[in-house]
């Protein structure tokens, strides 16, 4: 019977930025968020090897198996790249028999090359040698495919780190950014629409732990913005980026509103009231920024004027990702995500309920202010963010607050 050789999939990431202390505690956190994400996979286990994770896979898994892994890895925050190839013995008849493994399991392509390396290590064939010894076993195995040196299609790298060889020619690229869990946390305000899972994505791609509040219109409109939430919660759970999201009935509060202020200003008022029990859970989070899918323009509440008076209802800091993207680039990031389907379902939320018919574009703080006056907010703030729903999702970097 053949010798089965054992498969793995190597995960680059980065290293502009990584010195000293921060590059372990980088390394270790992507570690943890990629082992989590593989709990249902049959891994043996993931060690750092020579400035990358290698993830063993069990004896026996097939290449379907293996590209799976490299799938799911892709989209973690802090991946760059991942490939799927095998560790063998430091044995040159081996590692050819290797190297042809794995190029055989690339998909169409017309040129290759070898780069061979040595890490470490004691082996006495170096890397020009390897080249070409390795080169020629694939030459003889592929006669019709063609050895280029500049952009070939596929490169099959060897890699002798220690008492071990690593070769691989399959690579797909990764998300890119940091680990989640290297960048504290923020508080993300969800509502089912297209623009806030991508804001919340980029968020956590820059190492954010996110916490989702999603403000529902119930119980003055049904719950169906509820599940499309949870929907793009689960998309978004694959890559380990989002630990929870709080779902908030605020169809009562809004009609609230809607009977004593004036209908030009409602939708700010609204807004307000959101961003004010957005930043009493992230109290209760300790979470460090709230998070929103604005972009300039794109709506009546997103003119400067009434961006600012929304910011003015908090002292939190507000990030806002997509200030100054383009709806179609929207577009385009949450497809890529797998949200977009998710999010071009109709579902009446709290932001379609008690609409006025012509919105303030230009609302001045002051008349915001006598607005809001009458209203009991702050009681409202604490008796909405006591109601908060929390549901969980898996976030290995996520710790739950003690007190809440
Ligand atoms: P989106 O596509 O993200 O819903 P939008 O273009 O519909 O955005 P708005 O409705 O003005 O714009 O909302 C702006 C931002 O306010 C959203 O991106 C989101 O962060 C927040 N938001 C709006 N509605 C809700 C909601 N029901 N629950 C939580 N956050 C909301
Ligand atoms: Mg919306």
């Amino acid at each position: 019977m053949e010798l089965q050789h054992q498969r793995i999939c190597l995960v680059h990431y980065h290293e502009i930025g990584l010195k000293g202390h921060n590059r372990s505690t980088f390394e270790k956190r992507l570690l943890k968020n990629v082992e989590a994400l593989l709990v249902d996979f049959p891994v043996v286990t993931i060690h750092r090897i020579a400035g990358r994770l290698c993830v063993f896979l069990r004896e026996g898994c097939d290449r379907k198996t293996a590209i799976e892994v490299a799938d799911t890895i892709k989209g973690v925050p802090g991946v760059a790249r991942v490939s799927c190839g095998f560790k063998c013995e430091r044995n040159l008849v081996e590692m050819g028999q290797v190297a042809i493994e794995a190029l055989s399991e690339c998909e169409e392509f017309e040129t290759f090359k070898v780069h061979a390396r040595r890490n470490h290590t004691d082996f006495e064939t170096d890397s020009m040698q390897m080249n070409q010894i390795i080169g020629a076993d694939l030459c003889r195995a592929f006669p019709e495919k063609g050895v280029k040196m500049k952009d070939p299609d596929i490169t099959v790298v060897v890699e002798v780190v220690q008492n071990a060889s690593y070769i691989y020619a399959r690579s797909v690229r990764g998300v890119g950014g940091l680990p989640v869990g290297s960048s504290g946390k923020v508080v993300s305000l969800l509502s089912s629409g297209i623009d806030s899972p991508v804001a919340l994505w980029r968020m956590a791609r820059r190492g954010a732990i996110c916490i989702g509040v999603h403000f529902s219109g119930r119980p003055q409109t049904a719950d169906t913005s509820e599940y499309l939430v949870d929907d793009i919660a689960h998309v978004l759970e694959k890559t380990g980026c989002i630990a929870r999201v709080y779902v908030v009935p605020f169809g009562d509060y809004q009609k609230e509103i809607a009977l004593t202020a004036p209908p030009s200003l409602r939708i700010i008022l609204y807004r307000r009231l959101m961003f004010k029990v957005a930043e009493e859970l992230a109290r209760r989070e300790h979470a460090g920024a709230l998070v929103t899918g604005e972009s300039l323009g794109q709506v009546a509440s997103q003119t400067l004027d009434n961006i600012r008076a929304t910011d003015q209802a908090v002292n939190t800091l507000v990030l806002r990702p997509l200030i100054g993207a383009d709806k179609l680039e929207i577009i385009d990031s949450a497809q890529k995500l797998g949200t977009f389907e998710i999010s071009s379902q109709d579902a009446p939320d709290c932001c379609t309920l008690f609409m006025p018919r012509s919105p303030e574009t230009h609302a001045k703080i002051p008349d915001v202010l006598e607005a809001e006056a009458s209203l009991p907010i702050e009681e409202w703030v604490k008796e909405i963010a006591d109601a908060a729903e929390p549901h969980d999702y898996k976030c290995p970097s996520y710790r739950p607050p003690r007190t809440q």
